[in-house]
């Protein structure tokens, strides 16, 4: 195998094992950066110069004997809505175009406390609004499978660069399936921890509810590892649960012998692309001769998710995005003439369309008057779509779908029909406003060769159960181990 292809685990090996040296590694990386990322573009910000120093480190401490972290050596990008002390942080927006965090997000603390490399930032749709990176001010990533294609998001960067082995591994961010989804658009596999298995601080707000940091990987292996090391309780966040985080490696090899998978009726009804219908279907007759039995549930109130979350979410992201008003951080206009007209021309100026559009949409639903009728209800349906899975979750283990109605969508396809964007996101969205977690894992490629996801739901807090069940998938299949054909000199 080519060294640049290897997972994490696989090439943290081979530094470990000092058959090459965690600089070296990294000096290859940064070479075959510049002959594919121009293609990809799944970078906002380029960490070279800090993560070479990183791994002499690490050579360093190897050679001393010293113990080393869980993530030792390994190279990882983080999504660009995740704060890093001293690298820029600007969500994909102009407003925050200049921002550099004084502290680093929890995670990112959790990854350096591990010996990670920390190579960039990666590309999203501004503020994590979208799911195909479109949104993004700055550029826009393209599919390694295919430029022509999105990336899905709104995590395309990070996606894109697992992807196209521009990382080993990398942190996105959900807050409507913008991990899941670009992980599958991409052929990569991301992991939506529970609603507080990980610390939200220091990733910059869109809808607190709702969001929470997840990771891209390779392979399901190393997503055990890089979730044990995000996971746990913070002080700084106390929505983060008092749960202890388990070693997820730990068993995963232990099948699916006996378990009960749930297929709910309303996953695999109309506007489900033949490809991404049949390859899921595929995928669970191989469960079946696993052991486990397919049991048939509803989901009955799953055709309200889209509209629940953009009420909830788009309410949420407008009181979260009121701080940007030029004073504190971030952009000001230099062409006002008061205080109010600032924060107007600020805003004005500072955000894209898609953002303005959430803080609208937003501001409607919780005006006086509406506030009942949209947020109160939206809340309520909130309440009966978690009940759907309680009640699922009484009956099986674990709920198998497609994680996105299609596989990867052409540039400019969607970009000026929201609506048909925001239905994209149906069978992501129930699992965010349920707070349980999920994994998408490669499963199959449509007819014009582009990758397809399965995702694998589970109750609160058992995401150990959920990477045991894709690990006994993933170790009887091929899907993850294809790779894009890029033309690249570094390998
Ligand atoms: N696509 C969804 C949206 O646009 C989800 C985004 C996300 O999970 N951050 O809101």
């Amino acid at each position: 195998m080519r060294l640049l292809e290897s997972t994490a685990l696989q090439i943290q090996e081979k530094i470990l094992s000092k058959e090459i040296r965690a600089k070296d590694v990294i000096k290859l990386f940064f070479e075959r950066m510049k002959d594919i990322e121009p293609h990809v573009q799944a970078y906002i910000t380029i960490n070279e110069e800090d993560a070479i120093k990183k791994a002499t480190e690490i050579d360093k401490k190897l050679e001393r004997n010293e113990k080393l972290g869980l993530l030792a050596g390994i190279p990882i990008a983080i999504k660009d809505n995740i704060c890093t002390k001293n690298l820029h942080t600007t969500c994909a927006s102009k407003i925050l175009k200049n921002f550099i965090p004084p502290y680093d997000a929890f995670a990112v603390k959790r990854l350096k406390e591990e010996d990670a490399i920390i190579v960039g930032k990666t590309n999203l749709d501004e503020f994590a609004m979208g799911s195909s990176t479109e949104n993004s001010s700055f550029k826009i990533t393209r599919n390694p499978w295919n430029y022509n294609y999105v990336p899905g998001g709104s995590s395309g960067g990070s996606t894109a660069a697992v992807a196209a082995d521009l990382s080993f591994m990398a942190l996105g961010s959900e807050t409507g399936g913008s991990v899941r989804q670009p992980a599958a658009l991409c052929g990569v596999v991301g992991v939506k921890p529970t609603y507080g298995r990980v610390s939200r601080y220091g990733l910059v707000a869109f809808g607190s509810s709702l969001d929470q940091i997840g990771t891209v990987t390779k392979d399901v292996r190393d997503a055990a590892v890089l979730l044990r090391v995000i996971a746990g309780h913070d002080l700084h966040d106390s929505t983060s649960a008092q749960v202890p985080v388990p070693d997820y490696s730990n068993g995963i090899d232990s099948g699916v012998d006996g378990l009960k998978i749930g297929i709910p009726k309303e996953y695999f009804a109309g506007g489900l692309n033949k490809d991404v219908d049949n390859a899921v279907k595929d995928a669970l007759k191989i469960y079946k001769q696993l052991g486990a039995k397919i049991v048939d549930i509803s989901l009955p109130h799953t055709e309200y998710a889209v509209a629940v979350y953009y009420i909830v979410a788009n309410a949420e992201a407008s009181s979260n995005l009121a701080r940007y008003d030029g004073v504190r951080y971030g952009y000001r206009t230099d062409r006002a003439s008061g205080i109010v007209d600032m924060y107007c021309r600020t805003r004005s100026e500072g955000f894209g369309n898609e953002v303005k559009r959430r803080i609208m949409l937003g501001n409607y639903a919780l005006s006086s008057g509406y506030y009942d009728a949209y947020y109160l209800k939206a809340s309520k349906v909130r309440s009966l779509i978690k009940k759907d899975f309680d009640i699922a979750f009484e009956k099986v283990d674990c709920i198998i779908c497609p994680t996105s109605p299609v596989p990867a969508f052409k540039i400019g396809e969607r970009a000026n029909n929201p609506l048909e964007m925001y239905l994209s996101d149906i069978y992501t969205i129930p699992a965010n406003l349920a707070g349980i977690p999920g994994i998408s894992i490669p499963c199959g490629f449509s007819k014009e060769g582009l990758p397809i996801g399965m995702q694998i739901l589970a109750r609160h807090f058992e995401e150990k159960k959920l990477l045991q069940i894709a690990y006994t998938f993933e170790r009887k299949t091929d899907f993850h181990l294809k790779k894009p054909a890029l033309k690249a000199s570094v390998v």
